[in-house]
């Protein structure tokens, strides 16, 4: 049996799970390993000494000679996909993976993926459902702060609603823990010139820097590049430099200022540096010794902690303003995902949202754990857009230091593209990435689409054939990345 979850760090207490409820030898095995524990896993799992492999995506080609069931845990999960070439889905190579073997797969999920939804929905897979929380325990009750109306009326622009305040206190009163999402690192988000209006940005990246509280450093979050804080702004000299929005550490300071004495933990990749310390602070929450966790996304995934009964939720539709098809879904994942985490043991949990467009509908579907209604009206606009799951996509990045060579290569690229698709594949671009400049690169676009998979497959080959070497890559300066996870 092979037994994925999408991170490393879930991997130690489900291999003990595992290992307590078959009494069976489990092997772990994912990309952390050194070479000799690489090994030794390998040779186990080979010898037959351990039938039962877990790991991360990697350990999707774990030599297991009598494969007959496949788990891909949080299947929707976007560590299923290797963003550095070679670009797979682990998710969908176990299908592929599984039907060789003639093994069963179960793709498992409180939120599934659009892709796993349309295969139950047109029966190329079974749909089994749990209608019951695992354990038993009631969903927590659900709570949305509208943070214009808080602005309005009290004038302050702070992380933390009343709302929100008053129930960190209530709950640590009371003996009980509380975690805090907010998915974006640093202190604040960005530093704006109020005269002439620029962010102070990357000299390698058009992205704005985040000023880190910690360190006191200015950082891209993209390429690591970090500076000193200026005191005017680089482009009109003026001193009107302003702190816009917020991060992990300033929610962590305005936790700690709002609890006086509460004990806090921040888990984000600033904070954890290694999955040692990730176990650490996970295993020190769990335990009780921790009053709040403060972080991003990382805090959201798999945990099971009994004792917290309040999750807050800040900036929860910041992520639907990426430019991005899946920004909707993924909203609605994270937001049931974090809203899971509230109330696990046998008192109830509440969860509060804070969004400044409280109306969206996947912010709405996601409160109401609306999961369906979610799903069907999502799958609907797919079709009419033709996004996947509905058509086959391919994100195709063009690169270079000079942005016309970038734009020229692109358009060549896409009459290339448009001959070899004989009218049935579609070209959009070229157009400015994103992220438009990164490590000193720009970037330029192509989304190529088309209703079959195999036709988008075929021309692509047959335009970008001769640009591959020897062994079958791509040169530098373009990637390929066939059904993307994410556009940016
Ligand atoms: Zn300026
Ligand atoms: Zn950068």
């Amino acid at each position: 049996m092979l037994y994925l979850v999408p991170e490393i760090a879930l991997t130690p207490q489900l291999a003990h799970a595992l290992g307590e409820r078959f009494g069976e030898r489990v092997v772990v095995m994912h990309s952390s390993l050194n070479d000799r524990q690489r090994f030794d896993a390998w040779q186990r799992a080979r010898r037959g000494r351990a039938r039962i492999v877990v790991g991360a995506r990697s350990a999707l080609f774990a030599p297991l000679e009598r494969l007959g069931l496949l788990i891909v845990d949080e299947e929707h999960d976007g560590g299923y996909k290797q963003e550095e070439s070679p670009r797979y889905q682990a998710r969908d190579l176990a299908l592929v993976r599984g039907r060789a073997a003639g093994a069963v797969v179960v793709l498992g999920s409180a939120t599934p993926s659009m892709e796993a939804w349309l295969s139950a929905d047109e029966h190329r897979s079974a749909r089994i459902v749990l209608p019951e929380r695992v354990g038993g325990g009631a969903l927590p009750e659900v709570e949305l702060v509208d943070m214009r109306s808080e602005f309005r009326e009290t004038g302050e622009d702070r992380p933390l609603s009343r709302r929100l305040t008053a129930a960190l206190r209530e709950t640590i009163a009371s003996g009980e823990q509380a975690m805090v999402l907010i998915n974006r690192r640093g202190y604040t988000r960005v530093l704006l010139c109020r005269a002439c209006g620029e962010a102070i940005s990357c000299i390698a990246c058009s992205i704005a820097l985040t000023w880190h509280r910690v360190g006191r450093r200015l950082m891209c979050h993209y390429c690591g590049y970090s500076s000193a804080r200026p005191q005017d702004c680089p482009a009109c000299r003026s001193p009107y430099l302003a702190d816009i929005g917020f991060g992990t550490q300033r929610a962590e300071r305005e936790i700690a200022e709002a609890v006086p004495g509460a004990r806090i933990e921040r888990l984000d990749r600033d904070a954890v540096r290694s999955p040692r310390t990730l176990a650490r602070v996970l295993g020190g929450f769990s335990r009780g010794e921790i009053d709040v966790l403060v972080g991003t996304q990382m805090i959201a995934k798999g945990h099971h902690f009994p004792r917290v009964t309040l999750v807050g939720v800040l900036s929860a539709d910041a992520g639907l303003r990426l430019p991005d098809f899946r920004a909707g879904e993924r909203t609605m994942q994270l937001l049931t995902q974090v809203a899971g985490r509230a109330g696990r043991g046998d008192r109830p949990g509440r969860v509060i949202v804070q969004a400044f467009r409280p109306e969206h509908p996947a912010l709405r579907a996601g409160l109401a754990q609306d999961y369906e209604g979610f799903a069907e009206r999502e799958l609907a606009a797919r079709k009419m857009l033709r996004y996947p799951p509905a058509a086959a996509l391919a994100n195709l990045i063009v690169r270079d230091t000079q942005q016309e060579k970038a734009f020229e290569r692109g358009a060549q690229l896409a009459e290339r593209i448009r001959e070899a698709g004989e009218g049935k594949v579609a070209v959009l671009g070229p157009s400015a990435a994103p992220r438009a400049r990164l490590r000193e690169q720009w970037r330029v676009q192509l989304l190529v689409r088309a209703v079959k998979r195999r036709r988008l497959v075929d021309a692509l080959r047959r335009a970008l054939g001769e640009l591959t070497g020897s062994r079958g890559a791509f040169p530098r300066w373009l990637i390929v990345d066939i059904d993307p996870h994410q556009l940016l």
